[in-house]
């Protein structure tokens, strides 16, 4: 799988501690460090045309045709991909972006799927959240692309936040399922440091988020999604049948992906993670010196750094991302892949919760997911299970 980072943002939203600028200068450099990164790393992945290409941000879509063109080049020229009718190709988009220029753009382009920043269909949320959209803009970009043609579309959207009420947030679940949406990503506002966000809450000028609400409003959103013919297989993820995200499904069942620009993170699928240099200027500066993998290498932390993950870390992960997911996690597999000893021990962690209706074995096997009470409790449970 391959992941493109595009770190520039129009302005920063309230509570997002992505790694992204709202200076364009170094666009340009930051492309071309891109290109040859794309060139020079290639070896990082299997031979052949990848399963899934995902471009996320920072904003895509503020990409121009000739951007986005030079960037498909690159990709094709390194036998990332050839053309496979059959990849899913993911952009993200921010709504008021989707000028019908830019969305005649895509639809031209190798982009099968787009992923809208759509965050809420409401007015007070969205100045909260300082996105640069408004509820009309929301609205119309989905209408928009469908009438492009686009039908593997999923929008983001976030509950929880000070400014959402139990009667907004199920204003856009209404709108949400009432568009030609088959994929739904829905998350808590998060309180992060160093965020607009995390000031106004660390000075009092708003007050906290609020557990009962978070809790409140995602029981909403379950229950209005599966209602409506949406499969909850992630617990922040949501579709319509055949829509799962392919790439999400990826990070999830452990395959390997290259992420491709500053602040991008690689998995080799086995035991390596890398993260490049989360600063554009450094990493364009780099990229200009860097012609050859022994060269990536040599620079090193000036580019990326990495670790390389135990067998521990590995059981860790596997357990966390099992049980955020429809499937659960087999006992056989956890044995399978990280011996017997774990295997047992997390069975003996995993008990308690069966008994006390957390979790739910799959059809009576040992295949073990979170229940309906389970899932607001998750990282509790899956911090049970760690070693
Ligand atoms: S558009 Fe996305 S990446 Fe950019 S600041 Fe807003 S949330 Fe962050």
């Amino acid at each position: 799988m391959l992941y493109l980072h595009i770190p520039f943002c129009k302005q920063a939203c309230s509570y997002c501690n992505f790694h992204f600028s709202t200076s364009l200068r170094n666009r340009e450099a930051v492309l071309d460090g891109m290109v040859r990164e794309l060139a020079v790393r290639r070896r990082e992945l299997p031979a052949g045309s990848v399963p899934s290409i995902y471009f996320g941000g920072g904003t895509p879509s503020l990409l121009t045709g000739a951007e986005l063109d030079r960037i498909f080049k690159a990709i094709v020229q390194n036998g990332y991909w050839g053309g496979d009718a059959g990849a899913e190709i993911t952009l993200e988009a921010n709504p008021d972006d989707l000028t019908d220029d830019t969305v005649a753009m895509l639809a031209a382009s190798p982009v099968n799927r787009l992923s809208i920043g759509i965050q809420s269909f409401d007015e007070a949320d969205l100045r909260f959240m300082h996105r640069a959209h408004d509820a009309a803009q929301a609205l119309a970009a989905v209408e928009k692309v469908c009438a492009a043609g686009f039908d593997n579309l999923s929008i983001d959207l976030i509950y929880g936040g000070q400014t959402t009420s139990d009667a907004t947030w199920q204003r856009s679940l209404d709108l949400a399922t009432s568009l030609g949406v088959n994929h739904i990503a829905s998350y808590a506002l998060t309180v992060e440091p160093k965020t607009a966000l995390g000031h106004w809450v660390a000075t009092g000028a708003v007050p906290d988020t609020s557990d009962e609400r978070f809790a409140r409003q995602f029981a909403m959103l379950v229950d209005h999604l599966t209602d409506h013919g949406f499969e909850h297989y992630e617990i922040s993820n949501f579709a319509r049948p055949g829509h799962r995200s392919r790439h999400n499904s990826g990070y999830w069942t452990g395959q390997p992906y290259l992420g491709i620009g500053p602040g991008a993170h690689s998995f080799d699928g086995a035991y390596r993670r890398r993260w490049n240099v989360s600063n554009n200027a450094r990493y364009a500066r780099v990229w200009s010196e860097v012609t050859s993998y022994s060269d990536f290498e040599t620079a090193g932390p000036l580019l990326f750094e990495e670790e390389l993950l135990t067998q521990r870390d590995r059981y860790n992960e596997y357990v966390m991302t099992g049980l955020r997911r429809a499937e659960g996690v087999a006992v056989a597999e956890v044995e399978r892949r990280f011996g017997g000893a774990l295997g047992r021990h997390f069975v003996s962690e995993m008990v308690p919760h069966l008994r006390n209706g957390n979790l739910e074995s799959v059809a009576g096997t040992a295949i073990y997911r979170l229940s309906r009470r389970g899932l607001t409790v998750a990282d509790g449970v899956a911090a049970d299970a760690f070693a």
